[in-house]
This record gives structure tokens, C-alpha cells and sequence, in this order.
């Protein structure tokens, strides 16, 4: 790896500055030339931190082009490394700097406001989020559950949506009002105090919290009911009934009853999205997307920037679950634990719920990231990331996968597809029936290899440039062998086992985990699976024809050859019962109709 580059020998007060760090913990502020902030970091030894940028030769290419850049470091010495991480956050918030990792949400999507500040509080949708004392819920994804949820707010606790001051002069109510949707506070027909018992109810109902919610209800039913105001009390019966059918209908996203974010991620191409689950009480309450520019791998360091930059703005939840340990994790859980005022986990899952959650996650970073790339391009970037992940010494623009189906060793086919810039490209695929009738995987894909690129040297084809196998080694190190007896040890070839997903390449028993968030795992899972729905249905479509003869060979006196015939002239058994006597002996002469019209004849 090249030495960085630095501005050591230009910039004197650089160099002094770098010769006289002092080892307490504090932030370091990198600048340029101009004297713009380029970066702020923090460090528990300041001198360890900023000097490994000038000393380091393993550098990301994001941290190679700000040390290029970085003309002098200002310091600031803490107390404590939690003190240097909250001034961190702070810093980074006010100025922004260039290099540190700013979340870009993906879209504002829309949350619900409750006007909580209000004497008669409002709910309506926006997709402005401000301190102004109001309440926020979401963000809503998609949007319009936002819409939806605020219908339920006007259905359930008939909360206002309008502007209009509450002064009691109004002679007349909107149509809300005659509609149920509204309890009217403008002319007075509920007071204050009865509209806020409303507006708590609107509240514990968006933050998800049932029990509290019914239990309000009910006794207010109750209360309503003795009191002989039955009116009011069939409002909180029907309220009752609606929040409740409408809870249950909400599908438990989790039996774990914590408040829960949960952070998955995908990378391609230097970019990376990070999807945001938030859970509260067990029920998934809104999801965020946020883009990282420059961003090579979603690593521990990574996180730990996107978990200080969401919880400076957010509240912080109970616990985290993400991909990766993130970096200073102790620390990390020190800031949010002071912030949150109870303790905050941050755990890396590897079983169970949160396992699933987390997939859930990445799944939608990787759509997300998609979404944002052109089909091409896609292609392309995802091409790119197989050409590294396995050291192709070119593009794998022609991707060609095999696969072997069979019933108990009959029926024995193999499927061999082509993908063409990342697209299946039909008109190449082939389908081979094998000679021998074996449950032999190893020597079926060896004989699928064999006759594929047989063909392809005596014709003068140009090869595909990658050969992937679905199989683990027993399947490559048989297609590889193919390959070496055709002289086309040359052709690239990977395969992918089942199950657990790993890559083996010739020559290595190691297996290789691609991520399972990243495009390239997908693409190879698509091809595999494209190849195995190729290979499967050629096989149905053969035992289908073996069940059919075989019926037709049970007439006294038709032999396999005279079925065969049968089958081609009426495509099937039902129809050769049907079939009238002309058409039989037409197909398969005097004799055999005879027999088959015998064969019809009810005994
Ligand atoms: S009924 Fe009155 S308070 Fe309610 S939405 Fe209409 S105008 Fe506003």
C-alpha cells in the first residue's frame, strides 16, 4: 500500500502541533488550507488517536483523502472520554464537518402531531419535525399509515384537525362534529378538562401503550355508567371496542416488550443505507432510512457515528440490536444510558427474534439502496462487488450456473443458466437429460460440465466468465475436473452450498461468507435458484411423461413404443380414452386401436 500523503513538510504548526500532543482524553478538529472544519473526532488519548492518522498505512481511501487535506488539528482536552464524546456530537451538529458520516435521512417521511401544548390539542400529519412542545409520532413508513393512524385518531378519540382558536364565540361546529369525528370543543359542547382526557387517550393509543389505553377506558365506561350517563358511557364502550379489535389486528412484531431500535445495513458501491426499526411495546411503530456516502464497509467505527448522530436528535430507546459490536460500545452505552436516564443495551443478535428483526432490517436497506441505483448501474455495482469478493480478473458479465434434479435417481437432469449483466438471458439456457440414471450428484455435474462446454470448444463459442456451481466442494471439485479434461482449467468457477450460503472456489477448502445484506449473496442466490427452477421443472415435465406411458403400457398388448405414439398423437391418457376410433387407428394402425378400444370397453 502506497504511504499517505500528508502536509507535514508545508504546514510548520501541523508538524509542532503533532511533536506536542498531550495524552488526555478530548476532540481533535481537523482543518484544510482555508481553515474550514474538516473533521471532529474524539479520542481517550488524544496523542494515540491523531498521530495513528499520520502514522498509519492502512488507510481507508475516505481517511486517505482527509489526511491529504488536513492542514492543522485543534485540540480539546476533556476530563472524561464521555465528556469528549458528548462535546463530539455537539461539534459535529453545529458545523457539520465534510468527513465525519452525516445522516442524510432517505425522505422525510410523515409523522403525526399532537398539538400537546395546546389547551384544546390538534392532530394532523406532517413531515416537519420541531421543538415547539407538540408531540411526534413516527415517522410512518410507508407514508400512508401516517394518514391512516391520524383517521383512527378523529374515529376513536374524535380529536380536532382544525386551526381555529378556541374561544367559545363559534355559533356553529364543522361537519366533524355531525359526523362523530370531533367533539365539537368550539362550541363548548365538551369543557377543557373532558377534551384533554380525550387528547391523553389519542396519546397512549399513538404510543402504542393498550393496556393503559383500555384500562382508561374502561373505567371511564364504568364511571360514565353509574353516574347514569349512558350516553357517554356507550362512547367509551365503542371507543373500547375499536381500540381493542384494532390492537389486535396490529401484528406483534415482538413478544420482547422493550423499546427496541433496530439497525440493519447495506453497502454497495461506497454508499450504504441504514434502515431503522423502532419498536415500542412490542409493536413496530415506524422505520427510518438513512444514506452514508463514502462508506466502504458498515462497520463497528460506523455504527458508533450513526448511533451518536441518531440519539443526539432521538430519543434513545431501552435497547439496540445491530449487525456489529459498534466501536467505544462501552462508552457508546455510558452517552445513551445517561441520555435515556435507565439503562440502554446495545446487543449483536445471532439467534432467535432478534436474529429475524435484524434481517428484517437489512432487507430493507438492501431494497432501499437498490431503489436508488438505475437498473444498470445496479447490475453493474453489483458486478463490481462479485469481481472483488472473489478475485475475478475481469467482470463477470456472463455468468453461467448449473444444477442437478432427480427423483431417487430418475428422471436425472441437469440445468445450466445464463445470466448476461446480471439479467437471466433465456435464449442461452440449456437443459440436459443425463445419460446414466444415477443418484450421483458428483458424476451428474461432472457430465452436465462435460457436455456444456464441449460443445462450446468444438464450436467455437466464447466461454461465459464465471462457471458457478450450486453444490458445495464435492459439486465444484466435479465441475472443475470436467473443466481440466476439456483443457478450460482456465474458466473461472465458484460454487454456492445451500443452507449456510458459503462460496468455495477451486483450490481452497475454505469457505467464504458473503454478508447476508449484500446484493452480490442475492444475486448468487438468484441464479442458483433460477438454475434449480429450470432444472426442476425439466424434471417434472419428464416424470410426468414416465407416469403417463406407463399407464398406457398397462393395456394388454401396447408395448412403450405404441404408448410412446399414443401420447404424441393425444397428449394425454384421459384423452386417448376419449379418442374416436378413426383418430386411434390412425395413430397406431388396425391392431393397436383394437386393443386400446378393447382395453376401453367396460368389462
Ligand atoms: S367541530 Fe369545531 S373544533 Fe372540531 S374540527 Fe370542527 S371546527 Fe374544529
Amino acid at each position: 500500500m502506497a504511504a499517505v500523503r500528508t502536509n507535514l513538510d508545508k504546514s510548520p504548526a501541523l508538524k509542532r502541533k503533532l511533536a506536542d500532543l498531550p495524552t488526555r482524553p478530548g476532540c481533535y478538529l481537523y482543518r484544510d488550507e482555508g481553515g474550514n472544519l474538516l473533521y471532529v473526532g474524539k479520542a481517550k488519548v488524544l496523542r494515540n488517536r491523531v498521530k495513528s492518522y499520520f502514522q498509519q498505512k492502512r488507510l481507508d481511501a475516505k481517511t486517505r483523502r482527509l489526511v491529504a487535506r488536513i492542514w492543522d488539528v485543534e485540540l480539546i482536552v476533556c476530563e472524561t472520554e464521555l465528556e469528549a464524546l458528548i462535546l463530539e456530537n455537539n461539534l459535529i451538529k453545529e458545523h457539520l464537518p465534510p468527513f465525519n458520516i452525516l445522516l442524510r435521512d432517505d425522505k422525510s417521511y410523515p409523522y403525526v402531531k399532537l398539538t400537546w401544548k395546546e389547551a384544546f390539542p390538534k392532530a394532523y400529519v406532517t413531515r416537519k419535525v420541531r421543538k415547539d412542545g407538540s408531540l411526534y409520532f413516527g415517522p410512518f413508513f410507508p407514508a400512508s399509515t401516517a394518514y391512516r393512524t391520524v383517521e383512527l385518531v378523529y374515529r376513536f378519540f374524535q380529536i380536532r384537525d382544525c386551526d381555529i382558536e378556541i374561544d367559545g364565540k363559534r355559533g356553529r361546529a364543522c361537519m366533524k362534529y355531525q359526523l362523530h369525528r370531533c367533539t365539537a370543543p368550539c362550541i363548548a359542547t365538551v369543557d377543557q378538562q373532558a377534551y384533554r382526557e380525550q387528547a391523553k387517550e389519542a396519546r397512549l393509543f399513538l404510543e402504542g401503550k393498550r393496556d393503559e389505553l383500555k384500562a382508561r377506558l374502561e373505567a371511564a365506561m364504568w364511571k360514565a355508567a353509574e353516574a347514569a350517563a349512558f350516553e357517554q358511557a356507550a362512547q367509551h364502550r365503542d371507543a373500547l371496542q375499536q381500540v381493542d379489535a384494532w390492537f389486535t389486528r396490529q401484528k406483534a412484531a415482538s413478544a420482547d416488550l422493550d423499546d427496541t431500535d433496530v439497525y440493519g445495513s447495506a453497502v454497495l458501491d461506497g454508499q450504504a443505507c441504514v434502515h431503522r426499526l423502532l419498536l415500542r411495546e412490542g409493536r413496530m411503530v415506524g422505520r427510518q432510512e438513512y444514506l452514508l456516502d463514502d462508506v466502504e464497509a458498515f462497520d463497528g467505527a460506523v455504527l458508533a457515528q450513526v448511533l451518536q448522530r441518531v440519539y443526539s436528535a432521538d430519543p434513545a430507546p431501552a435497547k439496540i440490536l445491530a449487525e456489529v459490536e459498534p466501536e467505544d460500545g462501552d462508552l457508546l452505552r455510558a452517552w445513551l444510558s445517561g441520555l435515556r436516564g435507565t439503562k440502554v443495551r446495545i446487543l449483536t443478535p445471532q439467534k432467535g427474534e432478534k436474529v429475524d428483526l435484524l434481517a428484517m432490517a437489512q432487507e430493507n436497506a438492501r431494497l432501499a439502496l437498490e431503489r436508488k441505483f438505475e437498473p444498470a448501474r445496479l447490475n453493474e455495482a453489483v458486478l463490481e462487488g462479485l469481481q472483488a469478493f472473489l478475485g475475478l480478473s475481469h467482470l463477470p458479465r456472463r455468468l453461467e450456473c448449473f444444477d442437478i434434479s432427480h427423483g431417487q435417481g430418475r428422471e436425472v437432469v441437469a440445468s445450466c443458466v445464463v445470466f448476461s449483466d446480471g439479467v437471466p438471458d433465456k435464449a442461452r439456457y440449456r437443459r440436459f437429460k443425463m445419460t446414466n440414471e444415477q443418484n450421483d450428484d458428483f458424476a451428474n455435474m461432472h457430465e452436465a460440465v462435460m457436455r456444456r462446454y464441449k460443445r462450446m470448444k468444438d464450436e467455437g463459442q466464447a466461454f461465459p466468465d464465471l462457471v458457478l456451481i450450486d453444490g458445495g466442494l464435492g459439486q465444484l471439485h466435479a465441475a472443475e475436473q470436467a473443466l481440466k479434461e476439456l483443457g478450460l482449467e482456465h474458466l473461472e468457477l465458484a460454487s454456492l452450498a445451500k443452507k449456510e450460503e458459503l462460496v468455495f472456489r477451486p483450490g481452497s477448502s475454505e469457505a467464504h461468507r458473503i454478508p447476508k445484506s449484500s446484493p452480490v449473496l442475492q444475486l448468487l442466490q438468484r441464479i442458483r435458484d433460477e438454475a434449480h427452477r429450470f432444472a426442476i421443472t425439466y424434471h417434472r415435465a419428464l416424470r410426468a411423461k414416465r407416469t403417463l406411458q406407463t399407464e398406457l403400457t398397462q393395456i394388454p398388448g401396447i408395448g412403450p413404443a405404441t404408448a410412446k405414439k399414443l401420447l404424441q398423437a393425444f397428449g394425454s391418457a384421459a384423452r386417448v380414452r376419449e379418442a374416436e376410433e378413426t383418430g386411434l387407428v390412425e395413430a397406431v394402425g388396425k391392431a393397436s386401436a383394437a386393443k386400446v378400444l378393447a382395453w376401453r370397453r367396460p368389462s
